[in-house]
């Protein structure tokens, strides 16, 4: 039976078509990391909510300081100490300072703070060599934010810096969508798992490990289950237990092997079909459709088409069900180091390392591309599109890349 391809983008168009942002829940903040806000946030107290010290130093009035110089200072009466957390009573009087921490509340009768090191202290007087000016080193209630400000808007991803400001506005939970439920099963009677010594004919099951290390690179904690023989029974069944989640992935079974499986069972299932069939490599059998709310992503099982598949269809539509705008990594334009071989019509997806010089995109294969072999993934930072033509690419001529990581030093 012959594939119908299509390409990449109507695949991943048809992908995203079915991917609606999840439910909004109540989060607790710190498990808010890189999830998207989905309320307003207008703050209810300002922040700082009082005048504070922005050094340790002396609160002081600025007029009694106006005559110091450094070889006449004034002498001021330190009256108290206020550390942080702590409110003074008194109202400071002419000629006094107060002894004062940082983020300690500035005591009434105080408008400037002058900070320790500009000082010096004898028995109970401080000894000031300078006019300060009102206002200094004192932060204003509301100088970060005020009451009634929109700090944050609806769709805005939350990193550390947000987690933060809310947490400063006393916000112990945050409305977001709610996480992805994803499901990863591994179909293929060859397969063992990692801690089981090989038998005849036998691999291990590596594409569990990387689907759930991608998916877990999103803050999404995917639910592993398992290997299933190719078997059409047990498929069947354990298939029908994945689709209680937002999102199926199984690995391998989807292509026109005798003992493939997997697009069958979806049928059986009441998967309705989106897509079988992309004009990529590795890739090409892929097999998404919907059931009810679930996202069904049959990917094939060679160990680069999975991880290629993933990063290029499930990845953006997981973002999508998390309530992202942005589902594509960044793409630019590079100069392709050797000739890539591609005659075949289809779009050969080769995994490089990716640099910049002088302003310039450049990227290079990571080795042996067959659809089986892992380590081209391992070192790569990008995947670079060779069109499917006549003669794919010559060295120096450009081609168009996804940047997947930048954690990676330039070689
Ligand atoms: P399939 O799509 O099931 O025909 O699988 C294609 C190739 O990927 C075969 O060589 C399988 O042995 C291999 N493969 C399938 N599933 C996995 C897996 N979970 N881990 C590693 N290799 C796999
Ligand atoms: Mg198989």
């Amino acid at each position: 039976m012959a594939i119908k391809l299509i390409s990449i983008e109507e695949a991943r168009a048809r992908v995203l078509a079915e991917a609606l942002p999840l439910p909004v829940e109540s989060c607790p903040l710190p498990d808010a990391l890189g999830m998207v806000l989905a309320e307003d946030v207008v703050s209810s107290q300002s922040v700082p909510v009082f005048d504070n010290a922005g050094m340790d130093g002396y609160a002081v009035r600025a007029q009694d300081t106006i005559d110091a110089d450094s070889d006449s200072p004034c002498r001021l009466t330190v009256v108290e100490t206020i550390p942080a957390g702590q409110v003074s009573t008194r109202i400071l009087g002419k000629d006094e300072a107060a002894r004062i921490m940082t983020g300690a509340p500035i005591p009434s009768g105080a408008d400037a703070v002058i900070q320790s090191e500009a000082v010096e202290e004898e028995q109970d007087e401080v000894l000031v060599f300078e006019p300060v000016k009102p206002g200094k080193n004192i932060r204003r209630a509301g100088e970060d934010v005020m009451a009634g400000d929109r700090v944050l808007a609806t769709g805005s991803l939350l990193g550390p810096a947000e987690i933060g400001l809310l947490a400063s506005l006393g916000r112990p939970t945050v409305q977001v969508h709610r996480l992805p439920r994803v499901a990863i099963l591994s179909t293929g009677s060859e397969l063992v798992e990692v801690d089981r010594p090989l038998g005849p004919g036998q691999i291990h099951n590596s594409n569990t490990y990387s689907l759930q290390a991608q998916c877990r690179q999103m803050g999404i904690q995917p639910v592993v289950m398992g290997i299933v023989p190719d078997d059409y029974e047990s498929t069947r069944r354990l298939m029908q237990q994945g689709l209680e989640y937002d999102v199926l992935i199984t690995s391998g079974g989807v292509s026109v092997g005798r003992f493939d499986f997997v697009k069958d069972v979806q049928e059986e299932l009441g998967v309705v079909r989106r897509l079988w069939g992309v004009a990529m490599k590795p890739g090409k059998p892929l097999a998404f459709g919907v059931r009810d709310r679930t996202l069904v992503f049959g990917l094939p099982g060679n160990p680069v088409s999975v991880m290629v598949s993933f990063e290029l269809f499930v990845r953006p539509a997981l973002l999508r069900l998390m309530g992202y705008r942005k589902t594509t990594r960044p793409s630019y334009r590079a100069i392709i180091s050797e000739d890539v071989v591609n005659s075949d019509g289809r779009v050969f997806v080769v995994r490089v390392r990716a640099w910049r010089e002088d302003g310039v995109w450049h990227v290079s294969l990571t080795g042996a591309q067959g659809s089986g072999i892992l380590r081209s993934m391992v070192g790569a930072n990008g995947l670079a599109f060779v069109p499917g033509g006549p003669r794919g690419v010559r060295a120096g001529e450009e081609v168009e890349f996804l940047l997947l990581r930048e954690d990676l030093e330039e070689p």
